[in-house]
């Protein structure tokens, strides 16, 4: 078993001490139900071809299809995408939607492509794993360095070879092509209502005042909705870091960031050229000292293992909200526990994602389209449960709130493992 899988592996075999689940259905989970590794020739605007390698990871499809994002990253590889399918198993149930989980992914640095080379790499991609997706098969969805654009292309591809526009295959699409409002906020906004969940219940014992600090690592979709809901809902952002490095300042405002990052240089609004290095008042700060800044809360909003053994004795926040995935080693976990940092895990953390990514085939399934205000009232209230039920098992088992959720999800995947009977 590779390194980021034995980790989360490890994880969930903790989680089993609680959860006591029979060893057979534990089998079920430990091997990913399917995965697919393709070839993709594209041909570059200067007339050559080039190989990229893609993948789908199938990993449990108990609950109802498998359904994941789709990375495209020069770092993908089986074992990332294989943790991150993982990953979205128990996701889908910590939040109680009818799914399993998937992950995608091409090993590309998209930075290097043209718009129209991006195009014809989803296409092609899409068009490998035609055979293995669909509306009630497995419903690919954005993830690092895919937007709503290259949605629009999947969907579009699918539709084609499919022979009818399909929306429901997809999720993340643009507005036009029956994407939901509210869904470029989901995972930003689903993080920060699990965190003012916590506050509320735990923000006197971390004897944090009420002009809360946050700092935010990763300025992408994610990170950038969390921190610009995050202001609106009253907390100060006092730092944001992309790739490149940091910034630090008193009330940084994500919305003139974001637009100066604009000006700079978006790629026909695909992928974001600057950085936030380059904006407004502000202190550099670079990406390793930046997850040691004094602030409240820390929320990790980029890649993995962001908080290894290694830092995890110098973080100051006194609560992480891990947005991104795996951002936070095992080896870390133990450390930020016995310092006594509430970190709220990415399982239930991000989770908004794939909710709003439910809402979104549901609405596509019925041919019924909801108002923004509709979308995210029922996202919090679904992020507001969730947290509850996962603090309920907290203190039942007096466990940290990561081996809690993985507890809930377990059983709740197991169980329907179980009610499928046949093994
Ligand atoms: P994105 O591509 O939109 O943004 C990623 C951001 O991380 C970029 O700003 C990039 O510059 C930054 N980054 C990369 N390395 C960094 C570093 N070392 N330090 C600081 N910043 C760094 O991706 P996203 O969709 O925002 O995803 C971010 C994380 O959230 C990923 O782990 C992803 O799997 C997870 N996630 C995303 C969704 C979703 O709906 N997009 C849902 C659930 C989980």
């Amino acid at each position: 078993m590779s390194k980021l899988y034995q980790g989360s592996w490890s994880r969930l075999l903790k989680a089993n001490q609680y959860a006591k689940v029979d060893a057979r259905y534990l089998a079920v989970l430990e091997h990913p139900s399917r995965f697919m590794q393709v070839s993709l020739p594209v041909r570059l605007d200067d007339g050559t071809t080039k190989i990229f390698t893609g993948y789908r990871v199938q990993h449990n499809n108990a609950m109802g299809p498998f359904k994941g994002g789709t990375r495209f990253h020069p770092d993908v590889n089986l074992d990332e995408v294989k943790n991150l399918a993982f990953l979205m198993s128990m996701k889908s149930a910590i939040v109680e939607i009818p799914y399993g989980g998937a992950k995608g992914g091409v090993s590309v640095d998209p930075k290097t492509l043209s718009e129209a080379e991006l195009e014809r790499l989803t296409r092609k991609y899409t068009e490998k794993i035609f055979e293995i997706i669909g509306p009630q098969i497995d419903v690919p969805a954005p993830d690092v360095n895919t937007n709503a654009q290259v949605m629009g292309w999947i969907v579009d591809e699918y539709s084609r070879l499919q022979g009818s526009f399909s929306p429901a295959a997809v999720t993340g699409k643009p507005l036009e092509l029956h994407g939901s409002q509210g869904r470029p906020q989901a995972t930003g906004y689903g993080g920060l209502y699990v965190l003012q969940a916590a506050l509320k219940d735990y923000g006197k014992k971390l004897k944090l005042n009420d002009k809360v600090k946050v700092a935010v690592q990763g300025f992408g979709n994610v990170g950038y909705y969390f921190a610009e809901g995050a202001e609106k809902a009253g907390f100060e952002v006092v730092g944001i870091s992309d790739s490149k490095g940091g910034i630090t300042g008193r009330k940084l405002h994500p919305p003139s960031i974001l637009q100066v990052k604009e000006e700079q240089g978006y790629l026909a609004g695909v992928y974001c050229k600057g950085t936030v290095c380059d904006m407004v008042p502000h202190e550099k700060i670079s990406s390793e000292k930046f997850l040691e800044m004094e602030t409240d809360v820390l929320v990790l909003a980029a890649l993995e293992n962001a908080i290894t053994e290694k830092n995890a004795s110098q973080i100051k926040a006194k609560v992480i909200l891990e947005l991104g995935n795996s951002s936070i080693s095992p080896e870390a976990d133990a450390v930020l526990n016995e310092r006594g940092i509430l970190v709220l895990p990415d399982i239930l953390a991000n989770a908004g994602g794939v909710t709003v990514s439910y809402f979104e085939w549901v609405q596509n399934l019925q041919g019924l389209y909801w108002e923004e205000e509709e979308v995210l009232t029922r996202l919090k209230k679904k992020m507001t449960t969730a947290f509850t039920k996962v603090a309920a098992e907290t203190e039942a088992h007096d466990v940290d709130f990561r081996t809690a959720a993985a507890i809930i999800s377990l059983k709740r995947i197991s169980a329907a493992v179980k009610a499928r009977g046949n093994i």
